[in-house]
């Protein structure tokens, strides 16, 4: 059996549209039984009602509903939890993730003996300009200091093993970031690329600030670098300061005192008390992580599933 956990956040639109295609796939793959598990993230629109019924009429279809938005990594987590699946698909519900690749994606991992078919897009369709840059940027950068590898142009559009997935589930770690959470995991992954198609319907969730944001949670999740950053920052400083320090009393010594550099001494401190001010904000970051994984709260809180009708 394969399960397939999707996420649905105010994705009314999308749910027929998405249940059409992949019972075309469903249909195709005869010998291979299904559940989907679709996971209402607190939507404000009809997407629970479209749930309940869907899971009415067709047995396969299961559904878990979040007393509020809990962010897509919570529903993924949800979905892996819930799944009963031997090989458990994760996938977006706006067809960017194409259905048809499920079969080449199942007969993948059944013939090479992998734990692990992931997909990648190679373009970037549909993106702003910005959005092509900054996401660029970021994967260079996260890759420079992160241990963990993340690949550029993951997809949250994976078929894994069992194996896999229990993996997965023991990181039980608040700050979820799932690209990195499978790549640290290990296992054998063999990745598949495609044209990234544009949103059929609705609008994409991600705003820049909402990417920015998880694009910074994911370098405190899955690296220390900035940490040992800002310690060389600190030390490099010392050290130009003994040097100025030095400087100032020969010169002093040579030629006297003539009260001068006060425009230069401002300078100095705005610009040393702006590192300091960001080195702790650095600092801030991670505790404030810690912070919240120490909180222990629970990820999600689920109000409703399918047994509940
Ligand atoms: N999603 C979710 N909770 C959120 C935001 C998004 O479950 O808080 C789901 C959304 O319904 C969709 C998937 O995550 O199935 C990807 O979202 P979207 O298409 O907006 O992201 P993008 O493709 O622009 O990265
Ligand atoms: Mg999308």
């Amino acid at each position: 059996m394969i399960s397939i956990i999707i996420p649905c956040y105010n994705e009314e639109e999308m749910i027929p549209l998405f249940y059409n295609e992949i019972n075309k796939v469903i249909k195709e793959m005869k010998k291979v039984k299904f559940e989907l598990i679709f996971v209402n993230d607190g939507s404000s629109d009809n997407t629970l009602e479209l749930l309940r019924k869907l899971s009415k009429d067709d047995k396969k279809v299961r559904y878990i509903s979040f007393s509020r938005n809990f962010g897509k990594e919570a529903g993924i987590l949800a979905g892996l939890e819930a799944s009963k699946g031997d090989y458990v698909a994760t996938m977006d519900v706006d067809l960017q993730d194409p259905p048809y690749l499920l079969k080449e994606m199942y007969e993948t991992i059944q013939n090479e003996e992998i734990d692990c078919v992931a997909t990648r897009s190679v373009s970037r369709k549909g993106y702003s300009f910005f959005r092509k840059i900054f996401t660029k940027m970021y994967y260079k950068i996260i890759n420079k200091i992160s241990k963990t590898p993340i690949v550029d142009g993951a997809r949250d559009f994976r078929l894994m093993t069992r194996k896999m997935v229990d993996a997965v589930l023991k990181l039980k770690e608040y700050n979820r970031f799932s690209k990195g959470i499978f790549s640290w995991v290990g296992f054998d992954t063999k990745w598949i690329t495609f044209e990234n198609e544009k949103r059929v319907k609705g609008t994409s969730k991600w705003s820049f600030w909402k990417l920015f944001a998880y694009s910074m949670e994911s370098i405190i999740g899955f690296s220390t670098v900035p940490l040992l950053i800002s310690s060389i920052v600190g030390i490099v400083f010392c050290l130009v300061s003994f040097i100025m320090i030095i400087v100032i009393i020969v010169r002093t010594l040579i030629y006297g005192d003539p009260v001068a550099g006060w425009p230069s001494l401002v300078c100095i401190i705005f610009f040393v008390s702006g590192i300091q001010l960001f080195c702790i904000g650095v600092l801030g970051q991670y505790l404030s992580k810690t912070y919240l994984e120490v909180k222990n709260r629970p990820i999600y809180i689920i109000k409703e599933t399918e047994n509940d009708i």
